[in-house]
């Protein structure tokens, strides 16, 4: 029986499900892992995740389709992903067919959490791993733990879409060579003194710039940009350190194949940027954001699409990739995971 959850109005933030997956890495392997009803964690108090940062994560969602199928969307990428987050920090990687298995049970398990079609809920879901046996010299931890906990979120857009606004701030966010292009609890943390500098400058996000030069466009905290030009091809920042975002590539795959437009990974100048006719942000949460306005140091660009609701091609872009996540349009091959 679905949970009695008010879905229409549920928030973005954590609420404890039923079941969770758990699997510890010990004396060089993967135990089978299982499902518990334990949502605490114990470990040491010298724990290399919290000594030293050890730790990555992913993010994916569970959908009900149109028919009534419960899917996810391409955890294959998020379990590729994952694995080349765990190379970079030293971490063992976890199997990718199993990071998928586990997905698939935990969602199985927490099925009743799974939000109905059409209320634009959905349940997001977090595998994670982090070094838990005791490190105190500088060095990877022995011991590891990898979970996926899932909870439901709302709708992101409660009330309506509303275009955003970006600031380039003068805080950089990954370095050349650095941990830019995995998904690193890190890069999050130190993310997090700029983006309270941003809302209390009135701007929603930072708008990040290579950090080797300071003149390309790369990322924001959490999502990708696409940009739109006056001709309608779609241009995403191509760049060895921002996070390879699974929604912002299957975009670009949507405005190709489904939409028939051009697509383009380069360079992007911060001067190009007053061209450009819409901006987006893009990651699982939103899919979507819509950009209005971006604020380098005292210039205003304001994205033609306005601020009041998405530009054109954003939206179609949208609508596609949100109609084949919930079975209403054909995906392609691969992209869809049912659970059963
Ligand atoms: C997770 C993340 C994204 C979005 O990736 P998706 O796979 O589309 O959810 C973008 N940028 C950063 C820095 C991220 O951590």
């Amino acid at each position: 029986m679905k949970k009695d959850i008010d879905w229409k109005n549920l928030g973005f933030g954590y609420i404890k499900t039923d079941y969770r997956f758990v699997s510890n890495y010990k004396d060089g392997k993967w135990d089978e892992g299982e499902l518990s009803t334990d949502s605490e964690i114990t470990m040491s108090e010298s724990a290399g995740v919290l000594q030293y940062a050890q730790t990555c994560f992913e993010g994916l969602k569970a959908y009900t389709t149109a028919d009534g199928h419960v899917v996810c969307f391409r955890p294959d990428l998020n379990a590729q992903r994952m694995a080349a987050s765990c190379e970079r920090l030293e971490m063992p990687v976890y199997p990718e067919e199993k990071f998928v298995e586990a997905v698939e049970k935990v969602v199985k398990a927490n099925i009743d959490w799974v939000p109905p079609y059409g209320t634009g809920a959905t349940l997001y879901i977090r595998p994670y791993m982090f070094g838990s046996s005791a490190v105190i010299g500088v060095k990877p931890a022995e011991e590891y733990q990898f979970r996926i906990f899932t909870t439901p979120v709302g709708p992101y857009f409660k009330g309506g879409v509303k275009p955003i606004t970006l600031r380039v701030p003068d805080f950089d966010r990954a370095a050349p060579r650095g941990t830019g292009h995995v998904k690193a609890g890190l890069n999050y943390a130190m993310s997090l003194h700029a983006i309270v500098d941003a809302h209390k400058q009135g701007y929603n996000e930072n708008m990040y710039l290579d950090s080797a030069t300071r003149t390309k466009v790369e990322e924001t905290g959490g999502a990708n940009i696409i940009f739109v030009t006056p001709d309608n091809v779609v241009v995403t920042p191509k760049s060895s350190t921002i996070l390879p975002s699974i929604t912002r590539r299957s975009l670009m795959y949507v405005a190709q194949h489904y939409l028939g437009l051009k697509t383009e990974e380069r360079e992007i100048h911060v001067e190009e940027l007053k061209d450009f006719t819409e901006c987006a942000l893009c990651g699982t949460a939103a899919v979507l954001s819509p950009v209005g306005e971006i604020v380098n140091h005292g210039e205003h660009i304001y994205l033609p699409s306005g601020k009041d609701r998405m530009g054109v091609i954003t939206q179609k872009l949208y609508d596609t990739l949100t109609g084949i996540q919930m079975g209403r349009i054909e995906a392609p091959d691969g992209w869809i995971k049912v659970i059963q």
